[in-house]
């Protein structure tokens, strides 16, 4: 499901974009001002952001430009602000899309329909640091005690999809089927063989291990 920060201070124009957005399908979180807005976007990670440019606590211009320190989601602006003027200095602080009041709904769920054409989901690449190791998953490098180990591609994918969920569990399943496929959706002896090597690899005690740990009968689950 997409989520969508909705950011307006006009109450009623701020809940019947809420409504229907919903009845679209979409996800609506919604902030009537600049802090709460940056707030909810650290907070919900939304995909998309629908920003209203007049906002009691601060310019939504300096909205954008605080989000676009860290985050490349697409942002439509609603303004009331006719001049030209204001759309290019929205545009040149990283929206991506402008809409005037007064607006049909049908424009602004095509604009975002189009927003989220363009987007590209950047992958979450983790690099992981505990006390005895380091896992740059992005690059595919480990390193141990300062020294660099070796990880096999399928290691590397397994760990990827543990590291991914940190502290949640993986269902044996889900491990089987991503890391070799569904001709091996039963083969859960290849995830023990596996686990059993990468805990040799990077686990202080293998035979006790504090990182990868066992869900018996169900999965694994790394602990951070
Ligand atoms: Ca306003």
């Amino acid at each position: 499901m997409i989520t969508v920060l909705i950011v307006e201070d006009e109450p009623q124009l701020l809940r019947a974009l809420q409504i229907n957005l919903r009845t679209h399908g979409y996800h609506p979180v919604t902030a009537n001002d600049g802090t709460s807005a940056l707030t909810a976007a650290t907070e919900y990670r939304p995909d998309l952001v629908v920003l209203d440019l007049g906002l009691p606590d601060m310019d939504g211009v300096q909205v954008i430009t605080t989000l676009r320190t860290w985050s490349q989601v697409p942002i439509i602006v609603l303004s009331a602000r006719h001049g030209p003027e204001d759309k290019v200095e929205a545009l040149d602080a990283g929206a991506d899309d402008y809409v005037t009041k007064p607006f049909g709904l049908e424009e602004l769920l095509a604009r975002l329909r189009a927003a989220e054409r363009r987007s590209v989901p950047a992958p979450e690449t983790p690099v992981v640091t505990t006390k005895d190791f380091r896992l740059d998953v992005a690059v595919r490098k480990a390193e141990r005690d300062g020294e660099q180990v070796r990880l096999t591609p399928t290691e590397w994918k397994i760990i990827e999809l543990l590291v991914r969920n940190p502290g949640q569990l993986v269902g044996q399943q889900k491990l089987l089927l991503e890391v070799w496929g569904p001709a091996y959706a039963r083969e859960a002896q290849y995830l023990r063989v596996y686990l059993n090597q990468l805990r040799r690899k990077l686990e202080p005690d293998p035979t006790r291990p504090r990182y990868f740990i066992t869900e018996s009968g169900m999965g694994y689950r790394f602990e951070p």
